[in-house]
């Protein structure tokens, strides 16, 4: 098995990087049939998003912008149930189209906090584009539109994703062994 170490826990490979790129395309390629008239703002929330948003976004073929807002939740292994922002939003959202673009959705308290200030910063439209979502820990009525992939509830790292600031940039995505 491939595994790997990242300070005290060791990760096996679950999700290869052919594989991962493959379902980003059909995201975005969902994206480009659906949002192409409608000149949306792409939000990246950072960190965790980085590598999502510029895979995703080289295949996004319309006119569009993108900017980067920042918030953390997560503190090692175990989300705060807290969400701090970091960085805050330059751009005006008035009756735009937003995309969301996140790394993954987990409990949605962090969605559902992004999504609040959207609205109330008057968005017209609001769509949700994951890498990665774990149904089973949603604690939060929050509907994806868009996601590449479903995984089960287990601590994962790559791909954008770190264990306590470390293996966000791993190209293929690992799980917590032990
Ligand atoms: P939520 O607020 O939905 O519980 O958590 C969202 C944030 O927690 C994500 O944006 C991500 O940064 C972090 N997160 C959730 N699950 C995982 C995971 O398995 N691994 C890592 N590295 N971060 C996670
Ligand atoms: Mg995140």
């Amino acid at each position: 098995m491939n595994t790997i170490q990242i300070k005290d826990k060791k990760f096996a490979l679950s999700i290869p990087e052919t594989e991962i790129l493959a379902t980003v395309r059909r995201v975005a390629e969902d994206i480009n049939r659906d949002l192409a008239d409608t000149n949306p703002l792409f939000i990246c929330i950072l960190n965790g998003a980085f590598m999502f948003a510029g895979d995703l976004m080289k295949i996004v073929n319309f006119p569009c912008e993108i900017t980067f807002i920042k918030l953390s939740s997560y503190d090692g292994l175990y989300t705060t149930g807290t969400v701090k922002e970091i960085i805050g939003l330059n751009e005006s959202v008035v009756g735009r189209t937003v995309v969301v673009v996140e790394d993954i959705v987990d409990t949605g308290i962090t969605m559902e906090r992004i999504l609040g200030s959207l609205r109330a910063k008057g968005a017209k439209e609001i769509k949700i584009a994951t890498f990665l979502q774990k149904p089973d820990a949603l604690q939060r009525d929050i509907t994806v539109d868009y996601v590449a992939m479903k995984i089960p509830n287990n601590f994962i790292v790559g791909y954008g994703l770190d264990y306590d600031g470390y293996g966000r940039n791993l190209k293929d995505i690992y799980t917590v062994v032990d």
